[in-house]
């Protein structure tokens, strides 16, 4: 099997890439919604995968892997994989779980980071209605996920947070000390969401990037008592091409809450510190921006080996991204906690993308599906409708 052509087209906002092949079969792969300017960067790989053989994943990867970096540049990368996987599934007519080791559960666990309710404002109370709202929702969600301090609309929200100049530019691009004032507000937040969560359900914090480590070790010890589920991306994070993994060690060491951070990290050897230092008690790398599927398993095993706990990210990634979670996240070992649970927007999303379970999750957990590839498809009559005139061949 040969590939002919590799497209992208974004639909919605999400650039979906569709490989195809002499044999007929097609794979799809999505990078996440906040990165339609990718479109151009999927096309760069064209001639270096044109030709391969796409049931050798690991081959194929190999021409284009290093020509990549840390969030956003390991995107295009991670979504070409994705579809490749999609094919070699397809072709050998099983599921990708089965071609990744094979699945050691039936159904997968995912926590909440992309169902929301608008906030009606950033006090303690808001914080606390708001994850009450989630904690209704159908999903069943055994883990909730909220954004506080740099990670959320705290430093606009709230006079003096912080003893920095506030950042205007996007992507979380706020860094400074905490006042007291300010930690204090972020601990009242937390006190709060707990509140209307009990022990039912876990609560994990999204917390910069942009804390410096004093802040970071007295908000961290500040939550023990509160039994948190993690502290997430309190250093570096979204965004941010680098790891500090010395950092992260000195607050991990000094606190029993646990520390998660990776979700902007580019490949394996980019977590190889992290994880031998022990400088976090969690990674949660997102498929499609660590370089795929199979570097997200790899990455996972050995962060096993080292007691290091997996919770992958995913809020953007839509619902061919939602397939390919399921798929790796089947195989995970036991270090596993559950995958950020991506949603399709816009609604119509729903409406393009056949095979998904209806309802999705049920108690917080997807069950894995049995049909070859990802086991999702685009219905191509449907979603022709949301193609832009520049894509209008993207099923041709
Ligand atoms: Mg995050």
């Amino acid at each position: 099997m040969k590939i002919t052509d590799l497209k992208c087209a974004v639909i919605g906002n999400n650039p979906v890439v569709r490989i195809t092949t002499d044999e007929g079969v097609t794979g799809y792969g999505e990078v996440e919604a906040s990165k339609a300017y990718l479109k151009p960067h999927v096309l760069f790989y064209k001639p270096y995968i044109l030709g391969g053989d796409p049931t050798n994943v690991e081959r194929v990867m190999m021409g284009i892997r290093r020509i990549g970096g840390f969030k956003p540049w390991g995107s295009a990368v991670s979504a070409i994989e994705m579809a490749l996987w999609d094919i070699a599934g397809k072709a050998a007519g099983l599921p990708v779980y089965k071609l990744l080791g094979g699945k050691v559960r039936d159904k997968v666990r995912v926590y909440n980071g992309a169902v929301r309710f608008p906030m009606r404002d950033g006090s303690p109370e808001s914080y606390a209605e708001n994850v009450q709202q989630m904690k209704e929702s159908p999903e069943g969600f055994s883990i909730i996920k909220h954004g506080v301090a740099f990670h959320s609309g705290m430093p606009r929200a709230v006079p003096d947070l912080f003893y920095g100049e506030l950042q205007s530019a996007g992507f979380h691009a706020n860094r400074g000390l905490l006042t007291e004032k300010g930690m204090n507000h972020i601990v009242a937040c937390v006190e709060a969401m707990k509140g209307a969560l009990g022990d039912e359900v876990g609560l994990a914090l999204d917390c910069g990037p942009g804390m410096v480590v004093a802040d970071a070790i007295k908000l961290a010890k500040a939550v023990e008592p509160l039994n948190v589920m993690w502290l997430e991306d309190m250093l570096t994070g979204d965004y941010v091409p680098y790891v500090s993994p010395d950092l992260y060690r000195d607050v991990t060491q000094s606190t029993s809450t646990p520390i998660h951070t990776g979700e902007q990290i580019y490949l394996r050897q980019n977590f190889q510190e992290l994880i031998e230092k022990r400088a976090v008690d969690v990674i949660g790398p997102d498929p499609c921006d660590i370089g795929g599927i199979a570097e997200l398993k790899w990455v996972t095993e050995y962060a096993d080996l080292h007691g290091i706990l997996m919770a992958p990210h995913g809020t953007g990634d839509g619902l061919l991204g939602l397939a390919a979670l399921v798929q790796v996240c089947a195989t995970l070992p036991q270090n596993y906690i559950a995958f950020e649970y991506p949603t399709g927007r816009p609604e119509w999303w729903y409406d393009i993308v056949t095979g998904l379970p209806d309802p999705i999750v049920v108690d917080s957990h997807i069950e894995v599906w049995d049909r070859p590839g990802m086991g999702v498809d685009l219905d191509e009559t449907a979603a022709r409708q949301y193609l832009s005139e520049e894509d209008a061949d993207f099923f041709d």
